[in-house]
């Protein structure tokens, strides 16, 4: 079977994890601080605070925004469930406001119904590896006094307008799970140029530290580690590299599914690099299980992103969540995830063809 996703690690991280767990310095350390640096400087931001996950990253950029009970942050329900439980965390109520089908990302049109006067900040997530139409949704935050925090967990090195994710918004959180654009094994990062908000950050991530043993707020242990940034210094080196061959990849499937019938291939807005860190395609919701099972038959991994609205998820409805998308329900039922990552070979990508042909004639 073609996987969905294989991280890709060779011989310089291996070595690089050693070089570590022999220096002695295995929790946050320097590493963690050139990971930092570098990371700050590749994503264009004056900072950069590395987590122990994106899950993390993102529950800490809300907290050092101050967000918490009583407050509401709109933000797609076409995500990981991650998206809206760091909101929860806070406290805070998440708020859904429906996609555009094309990009399947936040509907800015969508954003302002959604406002209230609890509403603190816009939360869009760059889907897929595509930038969230960020100016419109920028303009709408600028005209209410809202914070715009970007989830690009799935984003590293995309483009918007000329600018990097991570420095488009107050705060972004970057995810390096190992199916993510780049890997730390699990770890995460937060881009900021407001340095107060990084401060509060840098305090939050390690029990509300100031300085050793001065605690001044009730922070957590959300630290990330040297062995994960030795890890994530290598990759980030190959970032560049990993994302062109995805969109190597990804135009070489576009070419194709272009000429098959009752598939459709992802949809890229003008003026953004899309960095493909799931190629999705979309079917007729009745001929989905179909076309997963005749894509599988022929060794080629699928995955769905995602099956439900995050509200329709147990845990929302037990919390009485009654928001509505009907964009992202009707998405939900359609989307396929095929391989498009970099170690995809030649053969491969003739194997995924041939077999998206053959689905399409089934169609028929
Ligand atoms: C992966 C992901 C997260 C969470 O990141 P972890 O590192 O798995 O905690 C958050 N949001 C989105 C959109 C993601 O894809």
């Amino acid at each position: 079977m073609i996987p969905i996703a294989n991280p890709f690690i060779e011989d310089e991280e291996i070595q690089e994890v050693v070089k570590v767990l022999k220096s002695g310095f295995i929790a946050q350390g320097p590493k963690v601080a050139e990971f930092e640096e570098k990371f700050a400087e590749y994503a264009n931001t004056s900072h950069a605070i590395a987590t122990s996950s994106g899950t993390t990253a993102l529950h800490l950029t809300l907290l050092a925004a101050g967000i918490g009970t009583g407050d509401e942050v709109i933000t797609t329900p076409f995500s990981f469930a991650a998206t809206g439980n760091v909101v929860l965390y806070t406290g805070a109520k998440p708020v859904f406001a429906d996609i555009d089908p094309d990009t399947y990302n936040l509907n800015p049109e969508k954003i302002e119904e959604a406002i209230t006067p609890k509403t603190r900040a816009i939360m869009p997530v760059h889907l897929y590896g595509q930038p969230a139409d960020m100016e419109p949704i920028q303009k709408i935050a600028d005209d209410h006094g809202l914070y715009v925090i970007e989830d690009a967990a799935q984003a590293h090195g995309a483009v918007y307008h000329g600018k990097k994710v991570g420095s488009l918004g107050d705060m972004a959180g970057f995810s390096f799970y190992p199916t993510k654009n780049m890997t730390t094994s699990e770890g995460g990062i937060i881009t900021t140029d407001n340095s107060e908000f990084a401060e509060k950050a840098r305090i939050l991530r390690a029990h509300g530290e100031k300085e050793r043993y001065n605690h001044v707020v009730l922070g957590y242990n959300f630290r990330m580690t040297d062995i994960a940034a030795a890890i994530g210094l290598v990759q980030l080196k190959r970032l560049e590299g990993f994302n062109q061959k995805r969109i190597e990849n990804a135009n070489y499937l576009t070419e194709h599914i272009n000429e098959l019938d009752g598939i459709a291939a992802p949809y890229i807005q003008d003026d953004v690099k899309h960095v493909f860190h799931q190629y999705t395609i979309q079917v007729d919701a009745d001929l989905r299980d179909d076309c997963i099972k005749c894509l599988n038959e022929q060794g080629v991994g699928t995955g769905i992103h995602y099956p439900k609205a995050i509200y329709h998820q147990e845990l929302y409805q037990k919390l009485g969540f009654k928001d509505k998308c009907p964009e992202a329900e009707k998405a939900a039922k359609k989307v396929i995830s095929i391989p498009v990552h970099p170690q995809l070979k030649v053969e491969d990508l003739e194997v995924i063809v041939q077999a998206l042909e053959d689905t399409s004639n089934n169609f028929q």
